[in-house]
């Protein structure tokens, strides 16, 4: 992946303030990429980095459809496309959500496509932290992808 990253960013409404405030506080760490977001997650985003002046004020947020109204399968497939290339996804591990189905799959998608995922802000703090967030890095294939050539022929 490239140096310059598309940073997928999602929080289940009870985590939206801690994902909020985790971006605020590293502004500068994210003024260089680009963000994707599922559609609230992303409004929020937008209206929080109105309200900063100056770094990062003007990064771009591709918002997508809101989460449960199919927003984590839009992102899915952007990973299926190579067009995420780290998920920070703080998703609620308190509360059941109408959309469980589309949350498992979009982080099975993450881990098949080896995909960077920061799933608390603990993750998150590490993965910015990281000497590739701002360099290339090579994703590894983890083989999962011989299964398109799978012999069926028995
Ligand atoms: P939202 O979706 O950003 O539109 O609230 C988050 C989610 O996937 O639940």
């Amino acid at each position: 992946m490239k140096a310059i990253k598309n940073i997928a960013v999602v929080a289940h409404d009870n985590c939206k303030n801690e994902l909020l405030d985790f971006i605020s506080c590293n502004r500068q760490a994210f003024a260089r990429h680009h963000l994707v977001a599922t559609g609230t997650t992303g409004r929020l985003v937008e209206n929080m980095l109105r309200e900063h002046a100056g770094e990062g004020s003007g990064i771009a947020v591709n918002r997508l459809r809101s989460g449960p109204l199919g927003g984590d399968q839009q992102l899915g497939a952007l990973i299926t496309e190579g067009k995420v290339d780290v998920l920070i996804f703080f998703w609620d591990p308190m509360q059941p959500q109408p959309h469980d189905v589309d949350v498992k799959a979009l982080l099975r998608l993450a881990v098949l496509y080896n995909i960077p995922t920061a799933s608390n802000r603990s993750s998150a703090e590490f993965l910015i932290s990281s000497p590739f967030f701002d360099s290339e890095f090579e994703i590894k294939d983890c083989g999962y992808f011989d299964y398109a050539d799978r012999d069926l022929s028995e």
